[in-house]
């Protein structure tokens, strides 16, 4: 089915009724990111990937997880937050990372009831990439501008529209939400390609863990800052610390993005820190990105969606350190 151009506005008034719907939003000439819809204008739906990932949405960049008291009659209570809200207009490589948060926050061994919960409520509608940005590079991680199986609905650009295509059954009823104001025809626009191109395959990742104490990592590390950009911009980047905020007596436990990029994340009560310098820091997220979840859930932990390599203030660029890697170590496609 196709819904077209003319008929998105009404179609986003009919979603706003089951939820906040959240669109790609340009903050300034530099900052987009995914903000409420102002209700009456049409979504930025040209804006080929927002600076900050919609990640957010489902863990949020702090939460609060209890209330409690200690003074008087002590008391303990879950915060549960969980807002019916649409993402509308995710692009693939966003929407993978949700899958990749989902693995680790609805594991079948450890559910996270916090994520789990905002999950539960979350629709995901994805929208093709009709151009790809200067950083993209999701078809060398193995997925397509074009494609976005996890999401709940997928919209592909056609020449006067969308066709719709509902995946899970959120998208099926958004769907039949939209039946009115969908009609048979329209032919998808062929997929791009990524502008940037990355030599990953599943040897390299293999190859990476056995070369842990390759030079490699020595040259690769020199300009970073530690200042923890490319964690902070990362959709799929899911490590938080947990704090609490008292006020004598009473307060509130919650938990903030951490980065594995700062030099405190891994420093022990005792001082001991084992990712003493950036050089150890940097494989790991390299590793982690590349290697380790793959090892865990089978799939790699980098999208492709290019904001790391586009906004390291140092130009380090993941890309370039998978090519580099994959020469030396012979390991390319
Ligand atoms: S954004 Fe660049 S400089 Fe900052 S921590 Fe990441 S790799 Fe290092
Ligand atoms: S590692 Fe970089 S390119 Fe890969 S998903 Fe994270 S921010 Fe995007």
């Amino acid at each position: 089915m196709q819904l077209k151009r003319e008929n998105l506005i009404p179609a986003l008034r009919l979603l706003a009724a089951q939820g906040e719907i959240l669109v790609p939003t340009a903050v300034d000439e530099k900052v987009s990111k995914f903000a409420p819809w102002d209700g009456s204008s049409a979504p930025d739906l040209a804006l080929v990937n927002t600076t900050l990932p919609p990640k957010d949405t489902l863990f949020p960049h702090q939460e609060g997880m209890y209330r409690y008291k200690t003074a008087g009659e002590p008391s303990l209570e879950e915060i549960v937050e969980a807002p019916a809200r649409i993402l509308f207009g995710v692009r693939p490589c966003d929407a993978r990372s949700i899958d990749c948060m989902d693995k680790v926050f609805l594991g079948d061994k450890y559910e996270d009831a916090f994520y789990a919960r905002r999950r539960a409520n979350v629709t995901v509608i994805a929208h093709t990439c009709a151009q790809t940005g200067p950083t993209c590079f999701c078809d060398s991680m193995g997925l397509s501008p074009a494609e976005a199986p996890s999401a709940d609905l997928l919209l592909s650009d056609t020449e006067t529209g969308w066709l719709v295509t509902a995946q899970t059954e959120k998208g099926e009823a958004v769907a039949a939400l939209w039946k009115d104001l969908t009609a048979e025809g329209g032919e998808a626009a062929p997929a791009p390609a990524c502008t940037l191109k990355t030599n990953m395959s599943d040897a390299l990742a293999g190859t990476l863990v056995s070369r842990f104490e390759d030079p490699i990592w020595d040259e690769v590390c020199h300009a970073c800052l530690g200042c923890g950009t490319c964690t902070y911009l990362c959709p799929t980047c899911y490590c938080f610390d947990i704090n609490h905020e008292d006020h004598g007596g009473e307060g509130t436990q919650f938990r903030c993005w951490d980065s594995c990029m700062f030099s405190d994340y891994t420093r022990m009560a005792g001082g001991h820190n084992p990712r003493p310098s950036k050089k150890e820091r940097l494989r790991n997220r390299y590793l982690h990105k590349l290697a380790y979840f793959k090892e865990r859930y089978g799939q790699i932990l980098c999208v492709g969606c290019g904001r790391c390599v586009g906004h390291c203030p140092s130009h380090l660029d993941i890309t370039a350190f998978i090519d580099k890697a994959a020469e030396r170590f012979g390991e390319g496609k």
